[in-house]
């Protein structure tokens, strides 16, 4: 298919939504506030993305995605450009992405990655995403993938996944 006007910014950004993320799929890469920049230049639009995690092998599979939906949506002049400054944080997640997190059973990020608390070495609360209570542990650095902790909850005894804050 080949279209000959640029689609509008607008739209792209829309489209962006249809790209999971492949840790967590319930998360699109506009919620997780991955993708920072949509432009053209010139004939070619630009997708501007910053990697969660650096190293995450999950980037390759996004990049791989976008491109595929951009390529889906007729558009073939594109280029992908990976900026790893500054350094994705999670307050770049959005509500609605917070929110998607907690209904699967993920405790969403807290408070802000400039937090002093974690310099300080103090230990965050991190709520139970099922009975809500704040008497938690951590049981692992690692939870189902490298970018999340395991948790448990002394009140209600379940396991849970914490989106780990950076
Ligand atoms: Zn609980």
């Amino acid at each position: 298919m080949v279209i000959n006007e640029q689609p509008n910014t607008d739209r792209i950004w829309e489209w962006m939504k249809e790209v999971e993320d492949p840790e967590i799929p319930v998360l699109n890469v506009i919620d997780l506030g991955v993708v920072r920049k949509i432009g053209y230049e010139g004939e070619t639009l630009v997708v501007t993305i910053t990697p969660t995690y650096s190293g995450c092998p999950a980037m390759k599979t996004i990049e791989k995605d976008i491109a595929e939906v951009l390529e889906e949506y007729g558009v073939n002049n594109y280029r992908i450009e990976t900026v790893l400054s500054p350094a994705w944080t999670t307050d770049w997640m959005s509500d609605e992405g917070k929110l998607k997190l907690h209904q699967v059973g993920i405790a969403p990020p807290v408070g802000h990655s400039a937090d002093k608390s974690l310099l300080m070495g103090k230990i965050r609360t991190v709520r139970c995403p099922i009975c809500g209570s704040e008497d938690t542990q951590m049981v692992s650095q690692f939870g189902s993938t490298a970018c999340k902790a395991l948790y448990k909850c002394e009140n209600c005894l379940e396991p849970f996944d914490h989106f780990k804050c950076i």
